[in-house]
């Protein structure tokens, strides 16, 4: 039986950027439908006792849509915190730090650079899906695209970060304007968390 993850800050904490009303929503509608959805289809399926990273490498059809909604979105919402929370001024200069600061500058030259390319793939990604940054074996970043409930463990990639471009992530609060939203997520972007993943 797989549980919807609490989240690590109060449900009006990402405001202006995420509401209160799209976060309730958001985790407590959707991604609790996934997890609803998940745990009906998983007996008798031969995914039973599975760790969910596990069941999204091996599934396909329904079951894989809803564990790799359901792993999604528990990076997603573990990934930011408050704009102006200690290591984060809640602007638009939320800057990476640690090593990934550094690799970051090394692959794509800036921080600033980077920002544009994972926004433009994000806004570029056709219908519902996901854009994400990982890191390859060699530690090298790697910026992907992936439809529906897409996620790249499934290319051998670890997952660091990801902005949601399925609609009920930003329609709320940001209507059509997808990449508004995608721009202002970086001020709440919780790097020392992505940090974390990365040196894992
Ligand atoms: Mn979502």
């Amino acid at each position: 039986m797989f549980t919807l993850i609490s989240l690590p800050y109060a449900p009006d904490a990402l405001e202006p950027v995420i509401s209160a009303q799209t976060l309730g929503f958001h985790h407590g509608k959707h991604l609790q439908g996934y997890v609803n959805n998940l745990n009906a289809a998983l007996p008798g399926s031969g995914f039973e006792g599975l760790e969910l990273e596990e069941i999204v490498k091996k599934a396909s059809g329904g079951i894989f849509n809803n564990a790799g909604q359901i792993l999604n979105h528990n990076l997603y919402f573990t990934q930011f915190r408050a704009p102006g929370q200690a290591g984060g001024d809640g602007k638009a200069d939320n800057a990476p730090v640690g090593t990934i600061a550094a690799q970051i500058v090394k692959q794509f030259g800036s921080v600033e650079a980077f920002q544009a390319e994972f926004v433009a793939k994000g806004a570029g990604l056709f219908g519902s899906g996901w854009v994400w940054l990982s890191a390859d074996e060699k530690g090298e970043l790697v910026i992907t695209q992936e439809p529906g409930a897409g996620n790249p463990v499934t290319k051998g990639l670890k997952p660091l970060l990801t902005f949601d471009v399925w609609e009920h992530a930003y329609y709320l609060d940001y209507q059509n304007r997808r990449p508004d939203h995608l721009k202002a997520l970086w001020s709440i972007v919780n790097w020392e968390e992505i940090e974390r993943r990365y040196t894992l």
